[in-house]
């Protein structure tokens, strides 16, 4: 059986059949963080999102026939705004950021993409890509800058599919007197005392670092070519920064497309509004992780598809954490199976995930009537999507880490409680339970014990 896998792209805004310009090396690239402080909820979706896409297409063409690069902006002004704040150099900010964003998606059962480039080790790249476009007329120097001139790109636009004046109050664009045109943006810019700086191009004499937007044409032309197959991110990012990726790309390498399917993932919202910090919603990944296992957090993400706005909300959390609880208890022991054939294709049609998780649980009540392969399949379905692979005895042992327990003291009381209930001190055996119950440990009394776990 041969799987279609189509794909919604926002350029020719439809779903098509998707098509490797190479199967054998299927290339896809993701805007990755900008690393400057904890991950929140959001920046998880993307990241959840086209960790899927990366296992069905490794699933489709074969593990080592997937390159998906996802980047490091360890570059830009607010890095540079709060390592000052903090202190620290700008490079101990990136790295620690850096590293706890890994934990945090590993956390949230994602594969490492094959290659995450950094911006600043490829600073030569973006250099190389802005004297191209100098060179051929599609950006020019100025006061130390080098701009793109957005009118020397004919479709500019397209991908966000706005007028002018839409694009101009959507960039908020600054208009600076050496600009020819309001739309021009930076590919380059001069440095201030202490901020990052590196040779310029262009012959510009004083230093300078690299725009936002270059960073990404330079990265994935690195390591996936000039043309590729999927560039995806947040639908925040298709204006200005992924048109403006395009014109880049597209006007360096007169080529005729950047990427050929675009996919953006819809915002995600908590408890019905939109996060900010103002707001004082915004949600980060550690934090979360803290009250939470990981897979939690995932299976509640992929409860909606993802180009729908998401509404994260702690009952999502409860209801996903309720069906692992089940799925795993069905599968505890069990060898994966066969893969779900209505799970392969409600995701090949634009990973729809809602569908392949209700033919996850049609899995789980068959399994729950004892039918054993079922339960093989149910495992090996959702280990499929990142889900159900981790040993059951971890998943049923998890406790939140805010949940500070004194193991020897619930211990110690449980052994005061049973002398007590032999002494026939019953209000002294309440008491004790009582005490136990407000720190979240339930007791269960058998004819062999007693023994303890945690309330959920
Ligand atoms: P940033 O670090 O802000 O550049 O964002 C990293 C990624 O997270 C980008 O792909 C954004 O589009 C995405 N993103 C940021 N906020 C949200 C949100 N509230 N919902 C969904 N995606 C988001
Ligand atoms: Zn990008």
């Amino acid at each position: 059986m041969s799987m279609e896998l189509k794909l919604y792209d926002t350029l020719t805004r439809e779903k098509r059949p998707f098509r490797p310009i190479d199967p054998a090396n299927v290339r896809m690239y993701v805007c990755g963080p900008t690393v400057y402080d904890y991950a929140h909820i959001g920046n998880a979706r993307p990241v959840i999102v086209f960790d899927v896409l990366f296992r069905l297409l490794r699933h489709i063409y074969g593990d080592a026939h997937v390159t998906y690069v996802r980047n490091i902006t360890d570059v830009d002004d607010k890095i540079n705004a709060r390592a000052a704040e903090r202190n620290v150099s700008i490079r101990a900010l990136t790295e620690q950021t850096y590293a706890n964003f890994k934990a945090d998606v590993t956390a949230l059962g994602c594969l490492p993409p094959t290659v995450e480039p950094r911006a600043t080790e490829h600073i030569e790249e973006m250099k190389t890509l802005i004297e191209m476009l100098v060179k051929n007329g599609c950006a020019y120097v100025a006061e130390g800058h080098v701009l793109f001139h957005v009118a020397a790109m004919k479709d500019y636009g397209k991908l966000s599919n706005r007028s002018l004046d839409e694009m101009l109050a959507g960039a908020r664009v600054e208009v600076a007197p050496y600009k020819k045109d309001a739309m021009d943006f930076v590919l380059w810019k001069p440095s201030k005392e202490g901020e990052p700086a590196w040779p310029s191009p262009c012959g510009i004499a004083a230093p300078g670092r690299p725009g936002w937007h270059i960073e990404c044409s330079a990265m994935s032309w690195k390591h996936l070519g000039k043309t590729f197959d999927i560039h995806g991110g947040g639908i925040d990012l298709v204006f200005p920064h992924h048109e403006n990726e395009i014109a880049q790309s597209r006007c360096a390498f007169h080529a005729p497309v950047m990427a050929n399917y675009w996919m953006h993932n819809g915002f995600l919202q908590v408890e019905g509004e939109k996060m900010s910090k103002s707001l004082g919603n915004s949600v980060t990944i550690h934090e979360l992780l803290k009250d939470w296992p990981g897979e939690v957090v995932r299976l509640t993400m992929l409860q909606t598809h993802y180009r729908q706005p998401l509404n994260w909300t702690a009952n999502g959390m409860r209801e996903a954490q309720k069906n692992l609880d089940h799925w795993y208890e069905l599968t505890a022991g069990v060898e994966s199976g066969m893969f779900c054939a209505d799970l392969l294709d409600a995701l090949a049609d634009d990973l729809n995930t809602p569908k392949a998780l209700a033919a996850l649980h049609e899995l789980r009540n068959e399994a729950a009537k004892g039918a054993k392969p079922a339960a093989a399949c149910l495992k090996a379905s959702a280990q499929l999507i990142g889900l159900l692979e981790r040993p059951a005895a971890e998943w049923s042992s998890w406790r939140p880490v805010s949940f500070a327990l004194d193991e020897d003291k619930v211990v110690d009381l449980i052994e005061r409680r049973t002398a007590a209930r032999k002494a026939k001190d019953f209000k002294e055996s309440d008491r004790i339970r009582d005490e136990l119950a407000k720190m979240g440990v339930v007791l269960k009394d058998s004819k062999d014990g007693t023994t303890w776990e945690i309330a959920r």
